[in-house]
């Protein structure tokens, strides 16, 4: 990846999460010289010794070796980001406790902690996910401080399981920059930060603050509701017989609609989509344009009802009920290739058929930490074998490669009762059938 050749710039990256940390390790490589910033002092201790304190594909081995350079620190002193020229606001922005609304407290105090040490000519880069508006409201802390640095907006739209390739080849960059002089000198010293997506041809939006943070939420929105579309077909294709994966085939060949994001299943969840069209449509209310996306509404219930019909259909396979009835889940990620287990619809299944009194086992490669860490009182086995043993029923909740190429004729062999439910229409449903399994799945007959 060292690519050093180019200009490289001071870059500090305050909130080394799932996304900051990535971002960090990734502008190192780019050649920049980078120090990542974090309350967490936990986290902050293990970048910094080149171990991500989450799992991410390729993200071990570029942290270490940035680190090892020397170009690439962790600190939880702000003071230590002060030589920077370029920081970037990467904090969490979550759902508040019991409402639709972000939690912005994060992102108030990273700008707080830095218009302590940022000088003139400096930039702030707000990457975090916000509601529209927020951006403008910074912009007017940052006034009250002499002397101002610059704001730019710069919404990130890394995947979870891809992010290092997605931060190092974006499908697009967008810049929320101001209208004026420093706008424009905002808008190239960015595009130094990233001078090679933009040499590879990455397309660039250079637009105001505004725009800026919209492009992030609709983006999020559309790919909520092409998700639950196809869940909403589901269930219309549980009423009439239909098969929702021949369908959503059959409608991705239209090069209008495109298969992407169409597979039916237990539905979408994570540390983004699930709060970011909530906390969309609660912005949307304080402008007084609620209306405008009252479709996110039932783009989050049909999404919401994916698990209770899974909870549903585990009942109706075992002949009316689950209690007493021991339950193997095979993943609790909110998706393959992730740690994560916010939101994650797996986890929920598993936690309802365990509070409805199954006797639930869950495994997953990857997540059992932080899942138990939510879920205390679930029960968490390392390994598949463990966890089919003696089932009578098994959940394929998370589509991890490794459970979607297991063989069906071993697993028969440990299973009590060969029933399994595909919550992610994921597994070759003829081959589960011929090696003697019930098979079922969300949308299909
Ligand atoms: P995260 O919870 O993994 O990371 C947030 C980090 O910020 C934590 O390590 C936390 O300790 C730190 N933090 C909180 N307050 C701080 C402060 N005042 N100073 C310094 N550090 C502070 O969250 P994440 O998934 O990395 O998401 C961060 C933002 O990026 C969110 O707005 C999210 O919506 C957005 N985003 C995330 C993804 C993704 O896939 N995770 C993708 C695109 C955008």
């Amino acid at each position: 990846h060292p690519d050093t050749h180019r200009r490289a710039l001071r870059i500090s990256v305050i909130g080394c999460g799932y996304l900051g940390a990535v971002h960090a390790a990734c502008m190192a490589a780019l050649g920049h010289e980078v120090i990542g910033v974090d309350v967490d002092a936990r986290k902050v201790e293990a970048l910094a010794s080149g171990r991500p304190p989450f799992y991410e594909p390729e993200l071990p081995e570029l942290l270490s070796e940035m680190v090892a350079t020397g170009r690439l620190q962790f600190s939880s002193d702000i003071s230590d980001a002060a030589s920077a020229t370029v920081h970037f606001i990467c904090v969490g922005t979550p759902q508040k406790r019991g409402e639709n609304k972000a939690d912005l407290r994060a992102v108030d105090a990273a700008m707080t902690a830095l218009l302590g040490i940022v000088k003139p000519g400096d930039v702030v880069v707000g990457k975090s996910t916000v509601p529209v508006g927020t951006a403008e409201r910074l912009v007017e802390m940052m006034a009250e401080v002499e002397p101002a640095a610059t704001l730019a907006w710069n919404p990130e739209f890394l995947r979870e399981g891809h992010a290092v390739k997605d931060t190092f080849h974006p499908d697009r960059l967008v810049y929320g920059v101001p209208d004026d002089a420093a706008g424009a000198r905002t808008t190239s010293l960015l595009s130094q930060v990233y001078a090679k997506a933009l040499a590879e041809g990455t397309p660039l939006i250079v637009t105001n603050y505004t725009t800026a943070q919209l492009v992030k939420v609709a983006a999020n929105s559309f790919l909520a509701t092409k998700i639950s579309f196809i869940n909403a077909m589901a269930e219309l294709c549980e009423a009439t017989g239909g098969d929702v994966v021949q369908l959503a085939d059959a409608i991705g060949h239209d090069a209008r609609i495109g298969r992407q994001f169409l597979n039916a299943g237990l539905g979408f969840g994570g540390g983004c989509l699930p709060k970011d069209i909530r906390a969309f449509m609660a912005r949307a209310g304080e402008l007084g344009v609620d209306q405008a996306l009252a479709f996110l509404r039932e783009v989050d219930s049909i999404n919401m009802r994916r698990r209770v019909r899974m909870v549903d259909l585990a009942r109706e396979v075992c002949e009316g009920s689950i209690v007493g009835r021991r339950v193997a889940v095979l993943g609790a990620a909110f998706k393959p290739e992730s740690d994560d287990v916010r939101d994650s619809p797996a986890l929920s299944v598993a936690a309802q058929m365990a509070l409805q009194g199954a006797d639930v086992v869950v495994t997953d490669p990857k997540a059992i930490e932080n899942a138990a860490d939510k879920w205390p009182d679930l029960h968490f086995v390392d390994t598949v074998e463990e966890a089919v043993t003696g089932a009578e029923l098994v959940l394929l909740l998370t589509e991890w490669q490794q459970y979607v190429g297991l063989d069906p004729v071993e697993l028969k062999r440990r299973v009590k009762m060969p029933r399994i439910l595909d919550g992610r229409n994921a597994l070759d449903s003829e081959a589960w059938r011929s090696a003697g399994w019930t098979y079922r799945a969300l949308g299909r007959r």
